[in-house]
C-alpha cells in the first residue's frame, strides 16, 4: 500500500485527501489531517473519491483514446496522438489562414489546474492569436472577481477559513455551504456550537430565498425574493445608518464615496425592502444591529449572488455594508466570497478568461498587455477583451466563431439557454472537446475527442477560497492513452508555431515549468508568489498568498486596501430588477442549485450509485400551497420563453410560493431526450461581470397529460 497526498477536485473549499493506492489503482482516499482546510475531514463526495476511479469506471466512463468523428452524429474511432496532434493543428491553421485567429476560441474549466490554465491562455492569445478564451468559471464566480476589484481594487477574497471559527456574526447571502460546501459548514457547525456556549453567543443569518439545510441552523432566515439582495442590503444600511451603528472613522479614513452610497440607502428604508423583498421589517432591524455591532462579522456568498444580471451589483452592495460598520481587515470579520469549483481561484490568479490576463493585470490597460507580452517573450498580443462564455456560444451560434476547442467542461449541459449553446456547437466546423470522461452531453458534437488524465493521475496545484495553494499529485499512471492537459496543448501548440514558422512558444517540459513561468507574473502584485516554490510546498504544505516572506492568511488589516491611492471605495449602484419577470404566462420564478452529494454534471460522481442515495432523480420542487391537484411524483411541463422539460413534482416547503426550484445536474442522460435545466435558463449578463443569470427563469408549470 502507497500514500500520496492531493487534493480534493470537487468544490472550492479545497480539502486535502490522501490517496491510497498500488501505483497503478486507487484503492481508497482519506482526509489530509494536516490540511488546513479540512483537517481530516470529507464530505460524501470527497469519501467516495477513489470509487471514480475502479477499474469499471476506467474501463467504460472514462475517455481512453484520441477520436475522431469523421462525421457529426457518427460513432468516433480512435486515432493516435501524432494523427490527432496533426489533424488539429492542420484544421486550426486552416481556419486561422481562412477566417483570422478571432474565429478560433477556446473554453476551459474552473477544474483545470493552474498550471494547465497557463498553458491554455498562452496557447489561445501567444500561439493561436485569439482574444477568445473563456472558464466556465464565467458561469460562477466572475461577478465576486469584479465586486472585489471595483470595492477593494484587486480581485482577492480577504479572509481564511480561520475567520469561521473567530467571528462572532456570520452572514450567509446566496449560498448553502451545509451542500456546496461541507466542510465549510461543519467547521460553521463546531464553531456555532462552541461559541454558543460562551457568554459571547454567536449570530447566524441567512439570506436565501429558499430555506436551506444552512438556514435551518440560522438565527435569523430572511427568505428574500429571488433577484432583489441589493434592495436587503441597501434596506440594511439604511437601517445601520439611521441606528447609528455604521463606523465613521473607518469610513473617513480608509474609505471613498460614502456619500453616494449614504444617499442612495436614504431612499431605502427597513420598511420599503422588506416590501421589494418579501421579508419581515423587523427581521432586516434586527439582522443590520447583529451584523453591524457585532464585534467581528463576516459574510459568506457565492452563487446566489453572483449568478445574475445584477451580480456584481449585489456583490458590492454586500461589501459597502462591511466597509460602513468597519467589519473588514480583522479577525472574524470580511466578505468571504465562496468559490465554487476547485481551482476557479487559480484561474483568476492565472488570468485565463477574457477579461483577465496573468497576474491580475487587466486587459482594458495596454501596459498590462505589454507586460504579459513581455513575460511570454512573444511580440505581440490580441490586445483586446475577448468574448465571455455566454458571448462566445452565441458568436458561434450566429457563424462568427468556426472552431471552439473545449477542456474539462460540459457547456452543452451547463451553459444558460441550450437552444443557442447547441446550435452553436453544431454549426462550428471544428469541436475539439478534451475529457476525461466519455459521456457528456458536449463530447457528442465533438470532431475530435482528446482523452485528459484527472485526478489521481496529474501534478500540477491548485488555489482554493481563502487564496491557498494546495498541491495535486498523481498515485497511478493515466487511464489508457490520456495525458495531462497542459501536455496535450503543449504538443499540438508546437505543431502551430511550426506551421507558422516560428519557434515553439509553449515550450514546457513539466508542469513545475508551467507553474514557474506562472509564478513570474505575479512578482510585485498583489497576489505575489515569488517566495513560494513546489519545494516549500512540498516542505510547509498549502500556503496562502500573497507569499513574498511568507503565507498571507489575512488581508487589509493595516486598513490600506489595493486601489492606488490605498482607499476602498464604496459603491453607489440602485437596485435593478431581474432581467426576466414573472406574469401571467410565466407565474413562477425558477431558481437552480446544487445537490448536496452530486457535482455539475455527474461526469465524475454520476459514476458512483452510492452517491444518489441522498437525492435520486431529477425533480422540480414547488410549494405545497401551489399544488393545486398536483401530488409528488407527478409529472408536470415546466416551461421558460426557451424551453421546456417535463418532471415529476415534489411538494416541498422550504420552497416559497410562486416559487420553483430544480437541481443543476441533471442533464440529458438523465431526463430522457430532454435537455437539463438549462434548456429553460437565460442569458441575460450582468453588464460589469458578463455573468449570466442562471438563478432566475420565469416559468409557467402544468400538469404534464401523457398519450
Ligand atoms: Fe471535496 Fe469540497 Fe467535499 Fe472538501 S467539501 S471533500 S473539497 S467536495
Amino acid at each position: 500500500m502507497q500514500e500520496t497526498k492531493s487534493t480534493c477536485p470537487y468544490c472550492g473549499v479545497g480539502c486535502g485527501v490522501v490517496i491510497e493506492h498500488d501505483g497503478t489503482q486507487i484503492t481508497g482516499v482519506r482526509g489530509d489531517p494536516d490540511h488546513p482546510a479540512n483537517f481530516g475531514r470529507l464530505c460524501t463526495k470527497g469519501t467516495n473519491l477513489h470509487l471514480t476511479a475502479t477499474p469499471v469506471v476506467l474501463q467504460h466512463q472514462r475517455l481512453r483514446e484520441p477520436q475522431r468523428r469523421s462525421a457529426r452524429g457518427g460513432t468516433p474511432e480512435a486515432i493516435s496522438w501524432a494523427q490527432a496532434n496533426r489533424e488539429i493543428a492542420e484544421r486550426l491553421l486552416a481556419i486561422r489562414a481562412a477566417h483570422g485567429p478571432e474565429a478560433i476560441a477556446v473554453y476551459i474549466s474552473g477544474q483545470l489546474l493552474t498550471e494547465d490554465y497557463h498553458a491554455f491562455n498562452k496557447l489561445a492569445r501567444a500561439v493561436i492569436g485569439t482574444p477568445h478564451i473563456d472558464s466556465n468559471s464565467r458561469l460562477c464566480m466572475s461577478s465576486a472577481v469584479v465586486g472585489y476589484k471595483q470595492s477593494l481594487g484587486a480581485d482577492a477574497p480577504p479572509c481564511s477559513y480561520e475567520d469561521i471559527e473567530r467571528a462572532d456574526c456570520i452572514l450567509v447571502s446566496g449560498a448553502n455551504p451545509a451542500w456546496a460546501h461541507p466542510i465549510l459548514f461543519r467547521r460553521l457547525e463546531a464553531a456555532r456550537t462552541a461559541r454558543l456556549e460562551s457568554p459571547a453567543g454567536h449570530k447566524l443569518i441567512v439570506i436565501d430565498p429558499r430555506r436551506t439545510e444552512t438556514a435551518e441552523l440560522a438565527d435569523l432566515h430572511l427568505q428574500l425574493a429571488p433577484g432583489t439582495d441589493v434592495a436587503l442590503c441597501l434596506g440594511l444600511l439604511n437601517a445601520c445608518i439611521t441606528r447609528g451603528w455604521t463606523a465613521p472613522d473607518f469610513i473617513a479614513q480608509h474609505t471613498d464615496g460614502f456619500d453616494a452610497v449614504q444617499a442612495l440607502a436614504a431612499d431605502w428604508p427597513p420598511a420599503r425592502a422588506a416590501e421589494v423583498c418579501g421579508v419581515n421589517e423587523a427581521d432586516i432591524w434586527q439582522a443590520a444591529e447583529w451584523f453591524a455591532t457585532s464585534p467581528s462579522s463576516l459574510s459568506l456568498y457565492c452563487q446566489g449572488l453572483n449568478q445574475s444580471s445584477a451580480g456584481t451589483a449585489k456583490n458590492t452592495a454586500l461589501i459597502n455594508l462591511h466597509l460602513a460598520t468597519g467589519q473588514i481587515g480583522k479577525p472574524g470579520a470580511g466578505p468571504f466570497s465562496l468559490t465554487g469549483q476547485p481551482n476557479a481561484m487559480g484561474g483568476r490568479e492565472s488570468g485565463g478568461m477574457a477579461t483577465l490576463l496573468p497576474g491580475h493585470r487587466d486587459p482594458a490597460q495596454a501596459a498590462d498587455w505589454a507586460e504579459v507580452a513581455a513575460l511570454w517573450n512573444v511580440p505581440d498580443l490580441p490586445s483586446k477583451r475577448g468574448l465571455t462564455a455566454v458571448e462566445m456560444f452565441e458568436a458561434a451560434a450566429r457563424g462568427d466563431i468556426k472552431a471552439i476547442w473545449i477542456a474539462c467542461t460540459n457547456p452543452a449541459q451547463s451553459m444558460p439557454d441550450q437552444a443557442t449553446v447547441r446550435a452553436a456547437l453544431a454549426r462550428c466546423d471544428l469541436v475539439i472537446v478534451q475529457e476525461s470522461f466519455a459521456h457528456t452531453a458536449t463530447a457528442r458534437y465533438a470532431d475530435y475527442l482528446l482523452p485528459a488524465a484527472t485526478w489521481g493521475e496529474k501534478e500540477g496545484t491548485v488555489t482554493n477560497s481563502e487564496r491557498r495553494i494546495s498541491r495535486v499529485r498523481a498515485a497511478v499512471p493515466a487511464a489508457g492513452d490520456s495525458r495531462a492537459d497542459w501536455l496535450i496543448v503543449r504538443d499540438i501548440a508546437a505543431l502551430i508555431d511550426a506551421g507558422l514558422g516560428r519557434a515553439p512558444r509553449l515550450a514546457a517540459g513539466c508542469a513545475e515549468d508551467l507553474w514557474l513561468e506562472h509564478r513570474e507574473a505575479t512578482r510585485g502584485r498583489d497576489l505575489d508568489i515569488t517566495g513560494l516554490s513546489w519545494a516549500v510546498l512540498e516542505r510547509d504544505g498549502p500556503q496562502q498568498w500573497p507569499y513574498v516572506s511568507g503565507p498571507t492568511p489575512r488581508l487589509y488589516t493595516d486598513g490600506r486596501f489595493a486601489t492606488a491611492d490605498g482607499r476602498a471605495r464604496f459603491v453607489a449602484r440602485p437596485y435593478v430588477p431581474t432581467a426576466e419577470a414573472t406574469g401571467v404566462d410565466h407565474p413562477f420564478a425558477l431558481t437552480t442549485g446544487r445537490l448536496r452529494d452530486q457535482w455539475h454534471g455527474m461526469s465524475r460522481s454520476g459514476s458512483v450509485p452510492g452517491l444518489f442515495a441522498h437525492d435520486g432523480r431529477p425533480l422540480v420542487r414547488l410549494n405545497p400551497a401551489d399544488a393545486g391537484t398536483l401530488a409528488d411524483g407527478d409529472l408536470v411541463h415546466v416551461r421558460s420563453q426557451r424551453g421546456e422539460l417535463v418532471l415529476p413534482v415534489k411538494l416541498d416547503a422550504n420552497i416559497a410560493p410562486a416559487r420553483a426550484d430544480i437541481a443543476m445536474h441533471w442533464g440529458d442522460e438523465f431526463v430522457g431526450a430532454q435537455q437539463g435545466v438549462n434548456a429553460l435558463t437565460h442569458g441575460a449578463l450582468c453588464p460589469d461581470s458578463r455573468q449570466p443569470e442562471l438563478k432566475f427563469s420565469a416559468v409557467a408549470i402544468a400538469p404534464a397529460h401523457l398519450p
